[in-house]
C-alpha cells in the first residue's frame, strides 16, 4: 500500500500528505478489508480482585496487527468505524471471538467494550443473545462496557437497552468514569452494575490530592448504591494499596499486566494464584 515517491517511501497514513478525510477513508477501506481478511484480534487484560490479588475477569480488546508501518490502535480505528458503520461487523466479531475464547474457562468473567453506534441497532440485545447461545456462554459471565456518551444520546432507549441486557443476566459497565460530565448521581438512574474509573483519574491517587478525594468519594457512593467499582490504569503497587484502602474492589492495569493473547494471560501468577 506504501507510495513510493521518489527514494522516499511514505508510510500509509502519513498525515502530511493525506488530508484527515483522506486518511479516514484509507483507514476504512482497510477496516473492511481487515475484516474480510480476518486480521483483526482479541488480546485480554486481568481485572483483578483487590484483596486476594488474583484474576477474577479479563477484558476483551480489539487488536490490528497487520500494518508494516505501525500497528493501529483501537483509539485509531474504533471511532473510523464507529463513523462508516462498520462498527457493527468489529462489534459481532470481537463478542463472538471472546466468548468462544472464554467459554472454557469457567472462573472468568468477560468484560467487552460496546461502541455507542452498536447500542443504536435496535436489534443489538438480541445478537447479544444469539451470540451467547452459539457460543454456549452463560450470560451471567459477561458483562457489556458502555460509555456516558451513549447514556446522554439516548437515555430512553439506554434505559431500555440496559434493562433488557439484564434480564438476559448479562452485566452492564459504565466505563471511562470521570472523563464526562455527568455525576454519578444521574448515572444511577441507568442501573449499571459497576462502574469503571478511568485510569486519567485512578491513575493519580498516588500524587494528587483532589483526584484522590475524588477517586475515594466515587468508590463510596458508588458502593454505598450497590454498584461494583473497577478502577483502570493501575501502575504501580502504591496507586494499587492506596485504591485498595480506599475500598475499591477490582483493579486492573498495567501494575498486574497489560493487554495480550490469551494464552499468555493464562500463563501469570496472577491466574489461579489462590
Ligand atoms: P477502555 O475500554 O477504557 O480500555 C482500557 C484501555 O486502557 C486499553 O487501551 C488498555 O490497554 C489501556 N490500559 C490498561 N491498563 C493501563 C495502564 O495501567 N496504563 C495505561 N496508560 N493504559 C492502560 P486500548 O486497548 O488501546 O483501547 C483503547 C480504547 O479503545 C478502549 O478503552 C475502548 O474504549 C476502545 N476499544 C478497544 N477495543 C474495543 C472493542 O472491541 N470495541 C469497542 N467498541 N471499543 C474498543
Ligand atoms: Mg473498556
Ligand atoms: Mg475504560
Ligand atoms: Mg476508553
Amino acid at each position: 500500500h506504501s507510495k513510493i515517491t521518489g527514494k522516499a517511501r511514505i508510510t500509509h497514513y502519513d498525515a502530511a500528505l493525506n488530508s484527515a478525510r483522506e486518511r479516514q477513508l484509507m483507514i476504512e477501506n482497510d477496516i473492511r478489508e481487515g475484516l474480510e481478511r480476518e486480521e483483526f484480534d482479541v488480546w485480554y487484560q486481568p481485572i483483578v480482585d483487590a484483596h486476594s490479588q488474583t484474576m477474577i475477569g479479563v477484558e476483551a480488546l480489539a487488536r490490528w496487527p497487520r500494518r508494516p508501518d505501525g500497528e493501529l490502535k483501537p483509539d485509531d480505528f474504533i471511532p473510523i468505524a464507529e463513523t462508516s458503520g462498520l462498527i457493527y461487523a468489529l462489534g459481532q466479531f470481537v463478542l463472538r471471538r471472546a466468548c468462544s475464547d472464554l467459554q472454557q474457562i469457567d472462573t472468568l468473567k468477560l468484560s467487552v467494550n460496546i461502541s455507542p453506534a452498536q447500542f443504536r441497532d435496535p436489534e443489538f440485545e438480541d445478537k447479544v443473545a444469539r451470540v451467547l447461545e452459539t457460543c454456549l456462554f452463560p450470560a451471567h459471565r459477561l458483562q457489556l462496557e458502555v460509555t456516558e456518551t451513549y447514556v446522554l444520546e439516548n437515555p430512553e432507549r439506554a434505559r431500555s437497552a440496559i434493562a433488557n441486557l439484564k434480564a438476559l443476566g448479562t452485566a452492564v459497565a459504565l466505563d471511562d468514569f470521570g472523563t464526562g460530565y455527568s455525576s454519578i448521581g444521574y448515572l444511577r438512574r441507568f442501573n449499571f452494575d459497576t462502574i469503571k474509573i478511568d485510569k486519567s483519574l485512578a491513575g493519580l491517587v498516588d500524587d494528587d490530592v483532589q483526584a484522590s478525594a475524588l477517586v475515594s468519594g466515587t468508590i463510596r457512593i458508588a458502593s454505598a448504591l450497590g454498584m461494583q467499582v473497577v478502577a483502570e490504569g493501575v501502575e504501580n503497587e502504591k496507586q494499587m494499596k492506596l485504591l485498595r484502602q480506599a475500598g475499591c474492589e477490582q483493579l486492573q492495569g498495567y501494575y498486574f499486566s497489560p493487554p495480550l493473547p490469551l494464552n499468555e494471560i493464562l500463563q501469570l501468577p496472577i491466574w489461579r494464584k489462590r
